[in-house]
C-alpha cells in the first residue's frame, strides 16, 4: 500500500527532539501560549521575513482572525478562488462578508490580477488569493491592484509554508496572511494549529487580543475575542520541523520533478512551474481526461490518489443558492479533470517509478 502522505516516516527523524521538548512542556505545565509558542513565533517571523507571527488554533481561525483584524466586516465583499478548500470561504463568512469567486488560471490553478480586477465593486474590501497546492501566486500585479483600489490583501498560505516567489516567502506581502499546521500540511503539527503573520504593529496587537478573549492584560477585555491559541506541545513539534522545512520542501520538489520527468510523454498535464516561484508541492496535481480510469487502476494496486477538489465552492450545496448563475469555466473544467498523487518528503524514487508505471500502462493501452 502506498499512502498519499507517510507521516510516520517523517517522524523518525525528529522523534528524539520532539519527545524531549514535549516532556519538558509537561514537566513545566506550560500548556497554553507557553515558552515554545513564543519561541516559535519569533523563529517563524524570522524565517518568513515578517515583523509579527501570531500562533492560533487552526488555519481556518488564522484566516478568520486575519480578516477580522484587518476590519473586514458585514456587507463587505472579498474576492477569492472557488478552487480551494472550504475554509477559505468559511473565514470570509465568519466576519459577515461575502466571498466573490473569480476564475483561475489553467496552468497555476490560482486566481489572477486580470480576473480580480473585473470583479471589483464599491463593496469590495479585500482580496484573498490562495497559494494552492504550494504553487505561489505571483502577487506583484495583485498587490498593485489592491493598493490602487485600497483593498486589503489577505493571503491563504495554508498549503504554501516555505514557498518563495522571487525569493520572498508567501505570507510576507499581504496585510495579513494565514497558515495552517494541520498534520498533513508542509509544516504539520500533531493536531490542529495555525499562524497569522503581518508587518503591521496595529494588526498584530489586535490579533493577539482576538486569539485570547479580546484581552491584552489578563482579565481586562477590550473587544469580543475568541479562544484560539496555539498549544505549547504543538509549538515543540513545529519548532523541530521548522528547522528542517527547507529540506522537506526540497524533497517534495525532487519527487515532483521526477514524476513530471517520467510522465512527460503521457497524455496528461503535469504541474506548471513559472521559474520565478518555488512551488513546494503540498499536492502533486495533474490534469487528465481519463482521470477516473487512471485513478481506478491506482486504487486497484492500493496506491493512494485523490481529487482535490471535486466540487468547486460556487457549486457546493452551501453556496449554490448564493452563487446561482455564476459560471467559472476554467475552475469547473479543472475540477472535472484533476487528481493528485502521493507526495511527501520521504517518498522514494523507486515508489514514484512504480506509481508512474501503473499510470503509463493505463494511458498507453
Ligand atoms: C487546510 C486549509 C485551510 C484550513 O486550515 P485548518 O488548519 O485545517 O483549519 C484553509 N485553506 C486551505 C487552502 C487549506 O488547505
Amino acid at each position: 500500500m502506498i499512502p498519499m502522505v507517510n507521516l510516520k516516516a517523517q517522524y523518525a527523524d525528529v522523534k528524539d527532539e520532539i519527545e524531549q521538548g514535549i516532556a519538558e512542556t509537561i514537566a513545566n505545565c506550560s500548556f497554553i501560549l507557553g515558552p515554545n509558542v513564543q519561541a516559535f513565533e519569533k523563529e517563524t517571523a524570522e524565517y518568513l521575513g515578517v515583523k509579527h507571527a501570531i500562533g492560533c488554533a487552526s488555519g481556518t481561525d488564522a484566516l478568520h482572525l486575519a480578516l477580522e483584524a484587518e476590519g473586514i466586516t458585514d456587507g463587505d465583499e472579498v474576492i477569492t478562488s472557488a478552487f480551494t478548500f472550504i475554509a477559505t470561504a468559511e473565514a470570509i463568512k465568519y466576519v459577515g462578508a461575502t466571498p466573490v469567486f473569480v476564475d483561475i488560471d489553467e496552468r497555476t490553478f490560482n486566481i489572477t490580477a486580470e480576473k480580480i480586477e473585473k470583479a471589483i465593486t464599491p463593496k469590495t474590501k479585500a482580496v484573498m488569493p490562495v497559494h494552492l497546492f504550494g504553487q505561489p501566486v505571483d502577487l506583484s500585479a495583485i498587490k498593485a491592484l489592491c493598493d490602487q483600489h485600497n483593498l486589503k490583501l489577505i493571503e491563504d498560505c495554508a498549503q504554501s509554508f516555505g514557498a518563495r516567489i522571487n525569493g520572498v516567502q508567501t505570507g510576507a506581502i499581504g496585510h495579513a496572511s494565514g497558515f495552517s499546521f494541520f498534520p498533513s500540511k508542509n509544516l504539520g503539527a500533531f493536531g490542529d494549529g495555525g499562524l497569522v503573520v503581518t508587518n503591521s504593529d496595529k494588526t498584530a496587537k489586535m490579533l493577539k487580543m482576538l486569539r485570547n478573549h479580546g484581552s491584552d492584560v489578563r482579565y481586562y477585555h477590550d473587544v469580543i475575542g475568541y479562544n484560539s491559541r496555539l498549544d505549547d506541545i504543538q509549538a515543540v513539534v513545529l519548532r523541530a520541523k521548522l528547522k528542517r522545512i527547507d529540506q522537506y520542501n526540497r524533497q517534495r520538489r525532487h519527487a515532483a520533478h521526477l514524476y513530471s520527468e517520467l510522465m512527460a510523454d503521457l497524455p496528461l498535464t503535469t504541474p506548471y512551474e513559472d521559474g520565478i516561484g518555488d512551488h513546494v508541492y503540498h499536492q502533486y496535481t495533474l490534469l487528465c481526461d481519463r482521470r477516473d480510469q487512471v485513478m481506478q487502476a491506482l486504487q486497484d494496486k492500493q496506491i493512494g490518489c485523490a481529487v482535490y477538489y471535486p466540487v468547486p465552492l460556487h457549486q457546493q450545496n452551501v453556496f449554490k443558492q448564493e452563487c446561482a448563475g455564476l459560471s467559472l469555466p476554467v475552475t469547473e473544467s479543472v475540477a472535472a479533470r484533476c487528481f493528485s498523487l502521493p507526495i511527501c518528503p520521504s517518498l522514494e524514487d523507486e515508489t514514484i517509478k512504480e506509481i508512474v508505471a501503473v499510470i503509463r500502462a493505463v494511458l498507453t493501452k
